[in-house]
């Protein structure tokens, strides 16, 4: 597996490119900006882009997916969920002192336990509300690894004071769909370093409640 990861974009959210090392075929999780950076992984490794996957619809997440959709025709998923909090991306440049993208159009809702295929590996969809009510997580078996947007962090979880967050439903989705994969689950976040399941289950603070 190719897996390289790229922190874009004022806020540093973290964009993986993972791709098949036979085939090269490719998904881009999370393009938030810096699509010239992404698309220079991508031409290095001579990958072929045929998702591009977003964790939630915040600005920082699905920023440049439009543009990196326009350089390798691939398609935009994100779960329905948060369609609506896509309509307020204006609203959210504001927030953070971005410069709005434009309108983002996505073209298939990424649906609970979904399973994404690029060349041989598969990821399952873990749909795990709370950040945002259409935020998930992908889960790859195989290769024993989660990326976990901005639901799970070291240490730490996702904010939950946004419009569409819910403490509630984040420590639920936590407890019910993240903290049931193994312990050497290695887990990427969408900002800062990776940690894993085994070390979330013993040392972050919001997981012993
Ligand atoms: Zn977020």
């Amino acid at each position: 597996m190719i897996h390289e990861i790229l922190p874009v974009g004022p806020l540093q959210c973290n964009c993986s490119v993972i791709g098949d090392e036979t085939t090269h075929e490719a998904m881009v999780i999370d393009p938030g900006d810096d699509i010239e950076d992404i698309v220079a992984i991508v031409r290095r490794h001579k990958l072929q882009v045929k998702q591009i996957v977003i964790t939630h619809a915040h600005i920082d997440h699905v920023g440049g997916a439009m543009k990196l959709r326009a350089q390798t025709g691939a398609p935009i998923l994100l779960n329905q969920n948060d369609y609506a909090l896509l309509k307020m991306l204006d609203v959210q440049a504001s927030w953070v002192g971005m410069a709005t993208p434009g309108k983002v159009e996505i073209d298939s809702s990424l649906d609970d336990d979904q399973s994404l295929r690029t060349g041989s590996l598969a990821a399952s969809v873990l749909h795990t509300p709370g950040h945002t009510e259409g935020s998930v997580c992908l889960y790859f078996p195989a290769e024993k690894m989660l990326i976990a947007g901005d639901t799970l962090f070291a240490r730490s979880i996702g904010r939950t004071d946004l419009p569409g967050g819910s403490f509630e439903k984040i420590l639920n989705s936590l407890h019910s769909r993240v903290l049931t994969l193994p312990d050497e689950t290695v887990v990427y976040p969408g900002h800062g370093p990776k940690t894993t399941i085994g070390e979330e289950r013993e040392e972050n603070p919001f997981l012993q409640m």
